[in-house]
C-alpha cells in the first residue's frame, strides 16, 4: 500500500520511556481525565484512513482546560522533549483529522477551553476560546438575544478558532476565516504568552478592532504554521441585516462555466455579489444533499457519467449541471437593487438562470431553509456529513482536494477538467465545488471513496499526484492533508526556497527544541529537518 515517507517516532529520537515519563508529567498537570489513552484515543486519528494505517492515531490526547494548563503542557513537553500536534475542536475531516504530521505526537485537543469570552453586538464582534464550536457560539448568541450572525462553515461541529487557523471558509460575507479573526492570544513554545496587535498594550480598547495592530503584524504567522497555540481570537460577525435573499445561478451545461465565470468576476470585484458563493457540480449537489446514494444515480462500472448525473439533479432538485449558490443582504430597496443587477449580468450568459426568494432578516423561517439557506444566514448545519454515504450506502471517507486558481473561464475550466479526469481515470465520482472570492476561486474536489484500503489509497496516490501535477501549470493547494503537507510545500521553492528557509530560521529561534507541531506545513524543527526533508529533496532540486 502506498502511503507518504514518514519519520518514526524512534527516528526522532523518541524512545518509549521518555514518552511514557512524559506522559505521568501530563497526568499530574492535567489530572487523569484529561488524558486520553488506548482505544480512544481513535476518535482522533485521522477518521477517513483505513483501521491499518497506524500511523495516523496519536499516544495520547491531552485536554487542557485554561491557558495555564497550556502553559503546563508545553513546559513539559520541553522538559522531555516530546512533540505535541495541536487543534481545536480536532475535525479536520478531508485532511487528516486531529492526525499529527509527525508518529508518535502527544494531540493536544483544546474542545474543553469552550468559553465565548464576550459578546459585543454594538461594534459587531465576539471572542472565544479556541474549543468553542459554531454550534455553541450560534446557541449563545441565540440565547442571550444577540442579533449578530456568526459565519459557519458546512458542518457546525468544528471550531471558530480551529477553521480560521486553517484558512478555512463559510459563507456570509465575513467567509474568509483568516480575515475575520483579530487579536489572538498565543502560548509559545517557551510556555509564555503573548498577545498579538493591539492587545499587547494593558487595557487597550480596540484588540478586538484592528487587524494590522501597530506594526510588524504577527497574527498571520499562527495561521497555518507551528509557532504557538492559540488560546483566545477576536472574531468578526455580521449584524443581521434587514433584508437575506440566498439566490441560486443555475447553470445549464458544462460549456456554460467559463462564461459564466467571466461574467460572474466584475460583480465579485465591484461587491455586488458579497458573500463567499460556491458552485456545485450536479453530482456533488446529488451526493451533498445525502438523500440518495450513487447506486440510485448509477448502478454501471466506472465513474457517474456527468448526463446522469445531470438528468438526476434537474428531475429531483431542480438544478442543472453546475450551480451557485449566493446571497446579498441589506436594506431590501438595496438587496432588490443588487439582484436585478446581477441577474441582468449573469443571465446575459446563454444557459444560466438566477432565481432569489428575499426574507425579513429578524424573521427567517429557519425550519423550511436548505442547507445553503442555513449556513450563508450563519445558522450552522450537520446534514453534509451524510455525503460520504453517497458511494456505498454506509459511512465512508473523502478526501478533500483544493486547489487555488485565478477566477477567470479559462483556469476554472482547465482545473475541472484536469481533475475530472484523473478522479474518474482511478474509478471514483468527480464530485466538487468552487468557492468564489472576489478575485479567486477555491476548486474543492471531494473524492469519496469507501473505507477498503485498497480504493483508500487510490485516492491518496491520485491526489499527490495532482499536487505535483497541477504545481506545474501554477495552481497550489489552499490547504493540505498531512499525507501530501510536506509535497505541497516543496513547489514553493522560489530562490532555493527562500520562504521555508525564512520560516525554519523563526521555528529554530521561538521553538528550539522543535515540539510545537513538527512537520506542519512542511515546516520542521532543525535536529530532524534534513532527515524529513529528504523524500521531497527530487522536487526541491528540480
Ligand atoms: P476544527 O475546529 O475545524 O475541527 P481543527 O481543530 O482540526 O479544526 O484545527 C485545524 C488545524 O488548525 C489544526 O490541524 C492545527 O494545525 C490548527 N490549529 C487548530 N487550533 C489551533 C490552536 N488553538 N493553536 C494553533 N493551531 C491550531
Amino acid at each position: 500500500m502506498s502511503q507518504t515517507p514518514r519519520l518514526t517516532a524512534a527516528e526522532y529520537g523518541l524512545e518509549a520511556d521518555r514518552r511514557y515519563a512524559a506522559l505521568e508529567a501530563f497526568r499530574g498537570a492535567l489530572g487523569h481525565d484529561a488524558v486520553i489513552t488506548g482505544d480512544a484515543t481513535r476518535e482522533f486519528a485521522d477518521p477517513y484512513s483505513p483501521t491499518e494505517w497506524e500511523y495516523l492515531v496519536p499516544p495520547a490526547v491531552l485536554q487542557p482546560a485554561t491557558v495555564e494548563e497550556v502553559q503546563a503542557v508545553v513546559r513539559i513537553a520541553n522538559e522531555f522533549e516530546v512533540p505535541l500536534w495541536t487543534n481545536s475542536q480536532g475535525r479536520n475531516n478531508g485532511y487528516g483529522g486531529s492526525a499529527p504530521r509527525l508518529p508518535g505526537s502527544f494531540v493536544v485537543n483544546l474542545r474543553r477551553m469552550n468559553r465565548i469570552l464576550e459578546v459585543n453586538d454594538e461594534l459587531g464582534y465576539v471572542v472565544v476560546e479556541p474549543g468553542v464550536s459554531y454550534n455553541e457560539l450560534y446557541e449563545h448568541l441565540r440565547a442571550i438575544g444577540s442579533t449578530l450572525w456568526a459565519d459557519v462553515p458546512d458542518l457546525g461541529w468544528g471550531s471558530v478558532v480551529g477553521n480560521a487557523l486553517e484558512h478555512g471558509t463559510g459563507y456570509t460575507r465575513f467567509g474568509d476565516h483568516a480575515s475575520t479573526i483579530c487579536g489572538l492570544e498565543v502560548v509559545l513554545a517557551s510556555g509564555e504568552v503573548m498577545r498579538t496587535g493591539l492587545g499587547a498594550m494593558e487595557g487597550n480598547l480596540a484588540w478586538h478592532l484592528v487587524r494590522h495592530g501597530y506594526g510588524p503584524s504577527l497574527e498571520g504567522l499562527f495561521t497555518q504554521s507551528n509557532f504557538g497555540i492559540v488560546t483566545r481570537a477576536g472574531y468578526w460577525c455580521m449584524r443581521q441585516p434587514e433584508t437575506y435573499m440566498p439566490c441560486w445561478a443555475i447553470l445549464d451545461s458544462n460549456d456554460t462555466v467559463e462564461a459564466f465565470f467571466d461574467a460572474l468576476r466584475p460583480l465579485m470585484i465591484d461587491g455586488l455579489v458579497e458573500n463567499l458563493g460556491s458552485m456545485f457540480n450536479a453530482a456533488g449537489a446529488i451526493g451533498a444533499t445525502g438523500q440518495w446514494t450513487r447506486d440510485e444515480v448509477y448502478t454501471g462500472e466506472g465513474a457517474i457519467p456527468q448526463r446522469l448525473a445531470e438528468e438526476f439533479a434537474k428531475r429531483e432538485l431542480g438544478l442543472g449541471a453546475w450551480n451557485m449558490r449566493f446571497a446579498i443582504y441589506g436594506p431590501d430597496a438595496v438587496v432588490q437593487a443588487k439582484f436585478a443587477a446581477v441577474k441582468e449580468a449573469l443571465e446575459a450568459v446563454p444557459g444560466v438562470m438566477v432565481a432569489g426568494t428575499p426574507y425579513p432578516g429578524d424573521d427567517l423561517p429557519v425550519d423550511t431553509f436548505d442547507q445553503g439557506q442555513k449556513v450563508m444566514a450563519g445558522i450552522p448545519d450537520m446534514s453534509m456529513l451524510a455525503a460520504t454515504k453517497f458511494r456505498r450506502g454506509r459511512e465512508g471517507g473523502h478526501l478533500t482536494f483544493s486547489s487555488l486558481v485565478p477566477l477567470t473561464g479559462r483556469d476554472a475550466a482547465q482545473i475541472r477538467d484536469l481533475v475530472r479526469e484523473r478522479v474518474e481515470g482511478i474509478g471514483l465520482d468527480y464530485t466538487s465545488t468552487f468557492l468564489i472570492f472576489p478575485r479567486h476561486l477555491v476548486h474543492v474536489a471531494v473524492i469519496v471513496f469507501d473505507l477498503d484500503p485498497d480504493e483508500a489509497a487510490r485516492a491518496y496516490d491520485a491526489c499527490r499526484n495532482l499536487v505535483s501535477e497541477l504545481g506545474e501549470l501554477g495552481y497550489s493547494e489552499y490547504r493540505a492533508h498531512v499525507d501530501y503537507m510536506d509535497l505541497v510545500t516543496s513547489l514553493f521553492g522560489y530562490n532555493n526556497h527562500a520562504l521555508r528557509r525564512f520560516t525554519e530560521t523563526i521555528k529554530d529561534a521561538v521553538d528550539p527544541k522543535g515540539i510545537l507541531s513538527p512537520g506542519k506545513q512542511g515546516i520542521w524543527p532543525a535536529r530532524i529537518r534534513e532527515a524529513a526533508l529528504s523524500p521531497w529533496a527530487a522536487t526541491s532540486a528540480e
